[in-house]
């Protein structure tokens, strides 16, 4: 399995750059911001109690997270050729969980990709995308602001978990779209385990 994590602020980039990896990967996406979104749309308990803090640009529980992300790598864990998790570990034992998840499946992280976006362009995209997306949290300066700071002081300390098992990459996430899938695929292929289809880097690895 390829499992990577797509890091960065909120309106780094991610969703976009997800689209088109799991295409090129055969990979599943979660977006845990996306998993709850359809619980508030099927207006769950669940969703009812995580829109209160989406709202407000907050953190929901990470045992809320945690559990719909495990029911999602059993749900998917037959067919997937691996996972991009968008918006997903954005605290420290949310990343530790994580791993513990993955062992379960006889797996693990391959990579951490980071798009680094200034704080000025998050909210100038924000806004722009908040007058399609129909979110509310994309509308309203002061809650894209929130979620920039609660991403630099609660979810940024996650890199530091990858990078000590050398896992982290960090990228400029500004310029043109197809430049970054570039760079991101590159980093990718850099991490991605041997496969059948290619043998002999199989049998090297092994041997490695
Ligand atoms: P996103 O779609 O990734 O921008 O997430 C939207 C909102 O969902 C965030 O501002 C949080 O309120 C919540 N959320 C999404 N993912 C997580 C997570 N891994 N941990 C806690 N809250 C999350």
């Amino acid at each position: 399995m390829l499992n990577i994590v797509l890091f960065g602020p909120p309106g780094a980039g991610k969703g976009t750059q997800s689209q088109k990896l799991i295409a090129q990967y055969n990979l599943v996406h979660l977006s845990t911001g996306d998993l709850l979104r359809a619980q508030i749309a099927q207006g769950t308990e669940l969703g009812l109690t995580a829109k209160k803090l989406m709202d407000e640009g907050l953190l929901v529980p990470d045992e809320v997270v945690i559990g719909m992300i495990d029911n999602a790598l059993q749900a998917n864990k037959e067919t997937a050729g691996g996972f991009i998790f968008d918006g997903f570990p954005r605290t420290v034992p949310q990343a530790e969980r994580l791993d513990q998840l993955l062992a379960q499946h006889d797996s693990g992280i391959n990579c951490m990709i980071a798009l680094e976006v200034g704080e000025e362009e998050l909210v100038t995209r924000l806004l722009e995308r908040g007058k399609t997306s129909g979110r509310p949290d994309d509308q309203d300066v002061s809650k894209i602001r929130r979620r920039v700071t609660v991403y630099n002081t609660e979810t940024a300390q996650v890199a530091g978990y990858y990078a000590a098992q050398n896992k982290f990459h960090a990228l400029n996430g500004i310029g043109p779209i197809d430049t970054i899938f570039g760079q991101i695929c590159a980093l990718i292929d850099q991490h991605k385990p041997a496969t059948t289809d290619n043998p002999a880097e199989a049998t090297r690895e092994v041997k490695a």
